[in-house]
């Protein structure tokens, strides 16, 4: 593969993590999903009737101890790969007894950044880091719960989600889209449950503005297939692999990562995510 030279430093070995942080993730999930079975619900017909994504509607079905367990082995993974967070990985490990795994999850995917402030607040730690490790030790249980879907969100039929900036399954903001090979129809990708859905490849997905020559793309010179699209009117950008140019699929999750710096350039010109809405 041919390699890319980065316009800006990213913190060294921070790609390496996150790849890291996947594999460790897929192993996670390939032994729960000798453990678990979800309800499969309807799913189209849930998201047509309540506009609302599925696991705000239906909870999460997981035990408390099975969150607990994998939430203490990612701080052990975290404190061995990135040793500068090993004090404070140990001090949550340590404060574990503060913490609600039964609650946990509903907080994650509700986006409940008081909760998260206050719980940091009482275990003494910094609550980014806090978030982040609660938040990737329950990704594994996501993807396993959003996976069956996954065949009926990428349908050419279903047309019943009007939020591209909202993950269909479990409610994250995205931040990458691809346009998929050969056709150039664009899916949005989440990075905590890897659910893929439609959006209309010619409007912005923040504002649904479509007038022609307001909706551009910019990418980086030899770089074919990283762009950044943006919305004159409201001023969002949309980051985006396009398959075409290279003619195979892409691990979005690392992409993401990758192209830190095409957020950056997007953002010096005047364009943000809006936090994705
Ligand atoms: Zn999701
Ligand atoms: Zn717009």
């Amino acid at each position: 593969m041919k390699q890319r030279r980065l316009p800006v430093e990213l913190p060294e070995g921070y790609v390496e993590f996150y790849k890291k942080l996947e594999s460790w993730q897929n192993e996670q999930e390939i032994s729960l999903k000798k453990q678990y079975t979800f309800e499969e619900y309807d799913i189209l017909s849930l998201l047509a009737a309540s506009n609302k994504s599925l696991l705000r509607i239906k909870d999460l079905q997981i035990k408390a101890e099975d969150y607990r367990n994998i939430f203490q082995k990612l701080c052990k993974l975290v404190a061995e790969l990135r040793p500068e967070t090993a004090d404070t990985m140990q001090k949550i490990a340590e404060n574990i007894d503060e913490i609600d795994f039964a609650e946990l999850n509903r907080k994650i995917i509700r986006d409940d950044e008081a909760y998260f402030t206050s719980l940091a607040d009482t275990m003494d730690v910094s609550a980014e880091l806090l978030l982040f490790t609660a938040d990737h030790s329950l990704r594994p249980f996501l993807r396993l719960y959003a996976a069956p879907y996954q065949k009926a969100l990428l349908a050419d039929e279903f047309q019943s989600w009007d939020f591209p900036t909202i993950c269909p399954v479990c409610g994250a903001k995205p931040h990458v889209s691809r346009l998929r090979s050969p056709d150039g129809r664009r899916f949005m990708f989440c990075d905590r449950c890897f659910s893929e859905w439609e959006a209309r490849y010619l409007a912005c997905v923040h504002c649904g503005n479509n007038e022609p020559g307001t909706v551009k793309y910019i990418n980086i010179e030899n770089d074919e297939a990283y762009q950044i699209y943006t919305c004159e009117k409201c001023k969002g950008y949309l980051k985006t692999y396009d398959e075409r140019q290279s003619g195979r699929n892409t691990d979005l999750f690392i992409t993401n990562i990758e192209t830190i710096y095409l957020d950056m350039l997007a953002q010096e010109k005047g364009y943000s995510t809006h936090d994705m809405d």
